[in-house]
């Protein structure tokens, strides 16, 4: 697969909070999800800080240094929930190693190594050619990038 990038796009968009964002309960009332006190709570900790990406396992710490009585189990399901529901977008980048992203326009990801961080890549920023036809039956839904980055030496 080649990648080309455009010359001139800017990395670090998308990740300012919106002041027209809708609130926790809009969130969850517009895709049908009941509006438990665990599921506001933690959309209200997922959403209300602007475009990021977390695991479940950082989303448990803040529910936790908030003093919000939720499982790690509970995180996941509920992150799983609403990546199911399209208020989020999941971003696996190694097996076991999974991020939530409140940003679900289509965009791409540098992961920086070792820390782990995810950065934006707007979506027009990465041209891919020679896609191979899909199989027989299938169709292209979207193809996402994450570009592997580390300082250099
Ligand atoms: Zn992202």
């Amino acid at each position: 697969m080649k990648l080309l990038f455009r010359a001139n796009c800017a990395y670090i968009l998308g990740m300012q909070p919106s002041l027209t964002s809708p609130s926790a309960m809009e969130r969850l009332r517009g895709v049908g999800l009941r509006p438990t006190r665990q599921r506001l709570a933690l959309a209200r900790l997922l959403f209300d800080g602007g475009a990021r990406h977390v695991t479940a396992e950082q989303l448990h710490g803040e529910a936790v240094g908030a003093a919000i009585p939720v499982s790690l189990a509970t995180v996941y399901n509920t992150l799983h929930q609403f990546t199911n529901a399209g208020l989020l977008r999941e971003v696996v980048v190694e097996p076991g190693r999974s991020y939530f992203d409140t940003n679900i326009e289509d965009h791409h990801h540098f992961f920086w190594e070792p820390s782990g961080v995810l950065q934006d890549i707007p979506g027009a920023g990465v041209v891919v050619s020679g896609l191979p036809q899909p199989p027989d039956g299938a169709e292209i839904r979207r193809v996402e990038v994450i570009v592997r980055v580390r300082r250099d030496a």
